[in-house]
């Protein structure tokens, strides 16, 4: 189909073969699989994956797409959701959901978090994102690219950097380098905080001011008594932490005496 990229719509659509067909290598379709892609867009990956499943759901914003999609592919196989994904009810869609999507970069970390919340009911999640997203989705403490993104997303999945993306791969080719990421819900959590919302609000906190140390952004949360308790230096900063010591610190919050 004739179609003008939309800017707005983030749409920069795959059109080198050979990534596609790696991508959906690594995905890995299995016929009976509940599959659901964000943002189908002209089709690179939606035709090989419905050649491969008995159906496929797709979440796409653009009704000129919608309304070419409707007409060109064989109903039965598909069902299309004419939606903002950010405003999508994944939890009444099925039970075991496999999402997929060459996502829009410009909400690529809201759509991320909103996936977060029903991961539940999510069996994988394959995502081709900026570059720099990925790193900082799969960074470890200590590096550069270790953040709030990082944490929080590590506390609930197991994620594997497939593949990097050269620009060339799409039209029209987007100004950065793009990554292919894989993304597993825990089935049980390594480490479990017993109030995530607490859990939340600390690495927000102490990832507000990146540059500044743990004793001043935790501030008003964790005093130096909790430091020892946790045995844990009040002079690091936040990228030093790891997973682990965050749950420990909101743990800590959630059981100390007032
Ligand atoms: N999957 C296609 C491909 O690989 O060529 C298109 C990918 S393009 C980067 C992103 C797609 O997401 C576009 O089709 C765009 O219209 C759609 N999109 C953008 N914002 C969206 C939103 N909020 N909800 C659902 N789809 C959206």
């Amino acid at each position: 189909m004739k179609h003008q990229a939309k800017k707005r719509f983030g749409q920069n659509f795959l059109t080198d073969q050979g990534i596609i067909n790696s991508l959906i290598t690594a995905i890995h379709p299995q016929a009976d699989d509940f599959m659901v892609e964000i943002g189908p867009g002209l089709g690179a990956m939606t035709q090989p994956l419905i050649t491969q499943l008995n159906h496929l759901h797709v979440v796409e914003i653009d009704r000129d797409i919608i309304q070419w999609m409707q007409d060109f592919y064989p109903a039965g196989k598909l069902t299309i959701h004419n939606s903002d994904v950010l405003k999508f009810d994944f939890t009444g869609i099925g039970e075991r959901i496999r999402v997929v999507g060459n996502l829009p970069y410009n909400i690529s970390s809201p759509i991320l978090f909103k996936l977060l919340e029903n991961t539940a009911q999510i069996v994988d999640m394959h995502f081709m994102l900026q570059k720099e997203v990925v790193e900082r989705m799969v960074a470890t403490p200590s590096s550069p690219e270790y953040g709030r993104l990082s944490v929080m997303l590590q506390y609930r999945l197991q994620m594997e950097y497939l593949v990097t993306v050269p620009p060339e791969a799409f039209d029209p080719a987007p100004k950065v380098e793009s990554a292919f990421v894989r993304c597993v819900p825990y089935a049980t959590l390594p480490y479990p905080a017993i109030d995530e919302a607490l859990f939340a609000k600390v690495v927000t906190a102490a990832f507000g001011q990146r540059r500044k140390t743990l004793r001043n952004t935790l501030k008003g949360l964790l005093d130096d008594a909790g430091f020892s308790a946790l045995n844990i230096d009040s002079q690091l900063r936040a990228e030093n932490l790891a997973v682990a010591e965050f749950v420990a610190i909101s743990n800590y919050l959630a059981t100390a005496q007032p």
